[in-house]
């Protein structure tokens, strides 16, 4: 059986940073949506214009679209080991969408929901500093995670960073209403099957991912 461990919680709570870690540290293979949308806006297509406006607007793409991406992912060799889900589901019909997809095929199995508690004040800061190497993605933050040199990537030593153009106050008030209005339903949806597990994420990086340790291995 492939497990498929869901990461669920609104704009800045630490899912992305913790997928990372976890997934090198269990061999989970990170499946995020929004890293997935990022890449298609980089690639200048029509389609990754149409996205980057929605994604700027803080709104969400539509169900279809991210359900498509995700069927194909899921159907790469790779995620034999096992996937973490870090941004999907994020609406219903997208929780449906995949228990179907799982359901067809014998191999997935939803090992657990795992909710990322966290207050709405805390968020904004922490969605503020945050930016990323341009070269190899790896995650930083202004006060809780700087790069070890100054301006030099830990991971590849590069010097070039970025901040994601939807970090911004405005938007990130869009993101969180589509958070409760969209994706808050799904704590529910999982608890009623029995999979939801709930950490506290204002604590440090460390002990978060010794909790979620406890949870998927
Ligand atoms: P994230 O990197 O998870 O914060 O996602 C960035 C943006 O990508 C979101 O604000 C949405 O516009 C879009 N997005 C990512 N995942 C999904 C999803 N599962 N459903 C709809 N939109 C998504």
């Amino acid at each position: 059986m492939t497990d498929v461990v869901i990461f669920l919680g609104p704009p800045g709570c630490g899912k992305g940073t913790q997928a990372d870690v976890i997934s090198d540290k269990t061999g989970l293979v990170k499946l995020s949506t929004g890293d997935m949308l990022r890449s298609a806006v980089k690639s200048g297509s029509d389609l990754g214009k149409k996205l980057k406006s929605v994604m700027d607007a803080g709104e969400l793409v539509s169900d279809e679209i991210i359900v498509a991406i995700i069927k194909e992912r899921l159907n790469q060799s790779d995620c034999s080991k096992g996937v973490i889900l870090d941004g999907f589901p994020r609406t219903l019909p997208q929780a449906e969408a995949l228990g179907e997809m799982l359901s067809d095929s014998s191999d997935y199995i939803i090992k657990s929901a795992i909710k990322f508690d966290i207050a709405d004040e805390i968020l904004v800061g922490r969605i503020a500093g945050r930016f990323s190497c341009s070269n190899c993605g790896a995650g930083y933050h202004d006060h809780f995670k700087k790069p070890v040199k100054e301006g030099v990537c830990d991971n590849c030593g590069s010097r070039e960073f970025t901040r994601r153009s939807d970090d911004n106050e405005a938007t990130v008030k869009s993101r969180l209403q589509a958070f409760y209005d969209s994706t808050e339903p799904l704590y529910q949806y999982y608890h009623a099957q029995g999979l939801l597990a709930i950490i506290d994420a204002d604590r440090p990086i460390d002990e978060v991912t010794a909790k979620i340790l406890g949870i998927v291995k």
